[in-house]
């Protein structure tokens, strides 16, 4: 069959209709457990316990795997349960490198688990290709492309390169792109992970994560089995508003993407603003390479450095009224965060407000914007 567009397979992400009443949502089948016959022979043989089998996990996997152009998918409860799923697989003594100045969540648990299981660990700028070129030895790459929050974008086939002469696994969050603006494993990855609480799921009702990968490995398979063994395992209501959310990714994403344009647009050229970091701006230095890497759009998360000191960006954030104040982004609710007041010891500036942008009028935002900034 020819190959179906990302809106199609969202659209559709409901699965197939329920053969038993013809619905064109699937049910939500919350036991946890399944009868079996007289004869001791189970009623269905996929359906045994909850922690092996979850339909609705099954469909948002299988829609997740298609927009990815991925061999198949797991899901997982949350973004950093899918991360250190991938980092669990290392042996002791291995070497992992990540990309430096990442979402901080996912850099201090990699720390303190490669501290306690004598993993060397390399912090490097991955969107230098050079510094990248430069990796001699890595049983795993890690990078976040764009990255939180300072949006640089890593040259994911020059990633797979380095990832190949090493023999590493080459995983890259892409939870700032969603598949709908970028497929990392087109260019090389092995593995893409998104916390899909983020704009996959796209309404800040549900915390999940996702694992897609370029081929059912053996990899794959490890990491499948010891999900579902050691029970790190998403529940059927969570999987169903996943696939709910999923239906209007494309949607929701291109009104992010172009209103969030817009936003950087205005906010680039305001007195108040010192800079705005957003692959959307010619003058952004990842910007060339998120054309060609992003090819569905910039996306909806952005920096700005508001002119002055903390208290001044702090001001412009407390006198938003359409954002709000609050962390997480990819949500159909713009949202707003001064970093630095939740990571004060990670180098980021104390004058920077973090923007998700989302599906709200962008002539609205941008007038909230104005006021807060002082026109
Ligand atoms: N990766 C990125 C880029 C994130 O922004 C986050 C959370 O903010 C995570 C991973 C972790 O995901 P979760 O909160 O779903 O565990």
């Amino acid at each position: 069959m020819k190959t179906l567009k990302p809106a199609t397979i969202a659209a559709q992400a409901s699965g197939a209709i329920d053969p038993l009443t013809g619905g064109v949502v699937p049910p939500i089948q919350p036991s946890t457990t399944f009868v079996r016959g007289e004869d001791y022979a189970l009623l269905n043989g996929e359906y045994a316990y909850a922690r092996y089998h979850n339909d609705a996990g099954v469909i948002a996997e299988t829609t997740i795997a298609s927009l990815e152009n991925a061999a198949a998918a797991l899901l997982f409860p949350s973004g950093m349960a899918a991360i250190a799923s991938v980092f669990r697989t290392l042996p002791n003594n291995a070497t992992a490198v990540i990309q430096k100045g990442i979402y901080h969540g996912t850099t201090h648990w990699i720390r303190s688990f490669c501290q306690r299981r004598d993993i060397a660990l390399h912090e490097i700028d991955t969107s230098d290709n050079a510094t990248l070129a430069a990796i001699e030895k890595a049983d795993l790459i890690f990078v976040e492309t764009p990255s939180n929050p300072w949006l640089k974008i890593t040259d994911i086939r020059a990633a797979a390169t380095v990832a190949k002469r090493t023999g590493a696994v080459l995983i890259v969050d892409s939870t700032a792109s969603t598949p709908i603006l970028s497929q990392p494993l087109n260019f090389g990855a092995d593995i893409v992970m998104h916390s899909a609480t983020k704009a996959l799921n796209g309404h800040s009702d549900v915390l999940a994560g996702v694992l897609a990968f370029k081929e059912k490995s053996h990899l794959f398979n490890r990491i499948q089995s010891e999900r579902n063994d050691a029970g790190t395992v998403i529940g059927p209501f969570d999987a169903w508003l996943l696939n709910r959310g999923m239906r209007t990714l494309p949607l929701r994403v291109e009104r992010m993407c172009q209103s969030a344009e817009q936003v950087a647009k205005f906010l680039i050229d305001h007195p108040a603003v010192d800079d705005v970091f957003y692959p959307g701006l010619p003058s952004f230095p990842g910007h060339k390479l998120a054309r060609k890497q992003m090819p569905g759009g910039f996306g909806f998360l952005m920096s700005v450095l508001i002119k002055g000191n903390a208290t001044n960006a702090l001001q412009v954030a407390g006198r938003l009224n359409l954002f709000h104040r609050a962390t997480s982004l990819g949500g159909v609710e713009s949202l707003v965060e001064h970093r630095h007041t939740i990571e004060p010891d990670t180098g980021i500036p104390e004058n920077l407000l973090r923007l998700s942008i989302g599906i709200e009028d962008p002539g609205d935002l941008i007038d909230d914007l104005g006021q807060a900034l002082g026109q």
